[in-house]
């Protein structure tokens, strides 16, 4: 994530869900708050309940938390969930404006139009509810004034996920300057929905 230009410094945060077989109560293992990915280890990750209360660690989770464990419970299907401060989601995320359906891999990728949530200060409850329902059954939204989340599955996926929010946010805001948005045909964004819901039929959902 660091490599790929999609967080500076201590920005941004990664988790993964899991359940140990011993108590079935789902935890986070979640990247530690004001940490640089330079220096960070394996053994810095914080593993909290829901409650983001730290299991054996003294290190603070990451302050976006609350955010993470929202999704998670909105969404049985997502198991990691990364957020990213990418220069051109930021953009907009300051502008406001969602990314319309404009490239096929990303309706197919993310299951739609990628929108902009309402604003939440970082860290709040408000912010993560306003998160959450911008995602809605989605793989990828943009947090007003703040950055983007991607999720998926598995840290793969939800990597990849964040490195498509980033390049259709640039060619979206290129296309934006020149003036001219080109959406692609009802049918085809259809077909490609279409496509999203076979490969994730465990999104519950009535969007
Ligand atoms: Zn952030």
């Amino acid at each position: 994530m660091s490599q790929m230009g999609l967080v500076m410094g201590t920005s941004g945060n990664v988790s993964v869900r899991f359940s140990p077989s011993e108590t079935g109560e789902p935890l986070m293992a979640v990247t530690p708050a004001a940490t640089a990915y330079s220096t960070m280890q394996a053994d810095d990750i914080v593993v909290t309940d829901f409650e983001v209360d730290p299991i054996d660690s003294d290190l603070t989770p990451s302050s976006e938390s609350l955010m993470h464990v929202a999704i998670y419970r909105a969404r049985p299907d997502v198991g990691a969930v990364i957020h990213t401060h990418s220069v051109y989601s930021s953009v907009l995320a300051v502008s406001g404006l969602d990314i319309p359906p404009v490239l096929d891999e990303v309706i197919v990728n993310i299951g739609g139009a990628i929108r902009v949530s309402e604003y939440g200060f970082p860290g709040s409850d408000a912010l993560a509810e306003n998160v959450t329902d911008a995602l809605g059954d989605r793989k990828a939204a943009i947090i007003a004034n703040h950055g983007a989340v991607g999720v998926g599955k598995t840290l793969e996926e939800a990597l990849q996920i964040c490195a498509l929010v980033e390049r259709v946010s640039e060619i979206f805001v290129h296309a934006t300057a020149m003036g001219q948005i080109i959406h692609l045909p009802a049918e085809a964004v259809e077909a490609e929905m279409a496509i999203y819901r076979m490969r994730n039929p465990d999104i519950g959902g009535t969007e």
